[in-house]
């Protein structure tokens, strides 16, 4: 994009470091048969957007999702108590959205 004299008030981030991310991600997908197939596994497109994000989470209830038909489980309005890292592949054709757990790729501390 010109920016026509001024001083780009957006300066890049880093591409190399998240190209280079995204690298050693699609590596060890491929690596463990995740990847067998580049296209969408719904509708065949060859089109990905790859984005590593962090989904907050809250631990479930001791009851987990066992619950009785009857009970109502309410879900608190706090900060997350954690977050799962994640890579996600989302189709830019269809939208149908992959989600990777980074920890279990060991591409963020712990397993
Ligand atoms: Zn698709």
């Amino acid at each position: 994009m010109a920016n026509f004299g001024f001083p780009n008030p957006y300066p890049p981030v880093d591409p190399p470091d998240v190209a280079q991310r995204v690298n050693e991600a699609i590596q060890r997908l491929q690596e463990r048969g995740a990847l067998r197939d580049d296209h969408c596994p719904r509708c065949g497109v060859f089109d990905w957007e790859v984005d590593f994000i962090a989904i907050p989470s809250v631990p479930l209830p001791n009851a987990g999702l066992n619950l009785q038909g009857n009970v109502v489980m309410h879900v608190g309005i706090s900060s997350p108590s954690s977050y799962i890292p994640a890579l996600t592949l989302v189709c830019r054709n269809c939208g149908n959205t992959i989600i990777h757990n980074l920890k279990k790729l060991g591409l963020v501390g712990g397993k």
